[in-house]
């Protein structure tokens, strides 16, 4: 049976002081299927100490803050100037982000080694993979996703960025692994910016059914030790920070 594996590459929040934790981006790997979610600042190089980035088969991207997405600059550059053949990458992101990275880097069509149509919700078959995406609430045009290798199984469902919890307990099922942000971690939300406390994601976890729950993207103020207390007062099921490196086998 094949397996649906998590790779954590970036845990890190918009900013942090701690060493090593690039901004978000997670490998998911099964069936000889390769995929990314997001690849924020940082994320390129530790990407690429795990696998070849020019191997993958798809990028996702949740929505359109940076540290969601700005290593597309480094990986555009890499497929363009690094590799031996010229080499593409699909790319699935909001619509607007091509007009950004040509106004970004004063050149139209920037990101043409990476094609591929504007993100919309519903799914789609990359390989051996099921890639759901679901808006939440977060800016205009922020995802969600449910990955699962075929139609069956256990799936990993990624918040993105999300301020509301029924946007993200509508994409898990029971026995799913939620690998989700708690940004604000064990601090008290603010209303003007769209993100989860560790106690709300526990809470999807647990209401949701979920199998595992992992913490991403806890800012440094947020406590991030706190946070997993926090999370495990609620869920009973495994709950862990995410960590650069860290492997998960989805349904295991
Ligand atoms: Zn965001």
């Amino acid at each position: 049976m094949p397996e649906l594996r998590l790779t954590v590459i970036g845990p890190g929040p918009a900013y942090t002081r701690r060493r090593g934790r690039t901004s978000s981006c997670y490998l998911v790997e099964g069936g000889g299927t390769a995929i990314v979610l997001d690849l924020g600042q940082g994320s390129f190089a530790a990407l690429g100490a795990r696998r070849e980035p020019r191997t993958l088969d798809a990028i996702f991207i949740s929505h359109l803050h940076p540290d969601h997405h700005i290593d597309l600059v480094a990986l555009r550059h890499y497929l363009k100037y690094g590799c031996p053949t010229a080499t593409t990458v699909p790319l699935h992101a909001p619509g607007d982000i091509r007009a950004r990275y040509d106004v970004l880097n004063g050149e139209i069509g920037f990101l043409d080694a990476l094609p591929g149509p504007p993100l919309v919700a519903g799914r789609r078959h990359v390989g051996a993979l099921v890639v759901q995406a679901e808006r939440v609430t977060h800016t205009d045009s922020s995802y969600g996703f449910r990955v699962t290798l075929g139609d069956g199984g256990p799936g990993l469902v990624y918040s993105g960025d999300c301020g509301r919890m029924a946007d993200l307990l509508a994409l898990v099922r029971p026995g799913d692994t939620l690998l989700s942000e708690a940004a604000w971690g064990v601090n008290d939300s603010i209303d003007e910016a769209e993100h989860l406390t560790a106690t709300e994601a526990a809470t999807v976890a647990r209401d949701g059914g979920a199998s595992r729950l992992i913490l991403t993207h806890v800012l440094d103020e947020g406590r991030p030790v706190a946070s997993l207390r926090a999370a495990q007062r609620v869920f009973d099921g495994p709950v862990q920070l995410a960590a650069p490196g860290l492997e998960v086998v989805v349904g295991a």
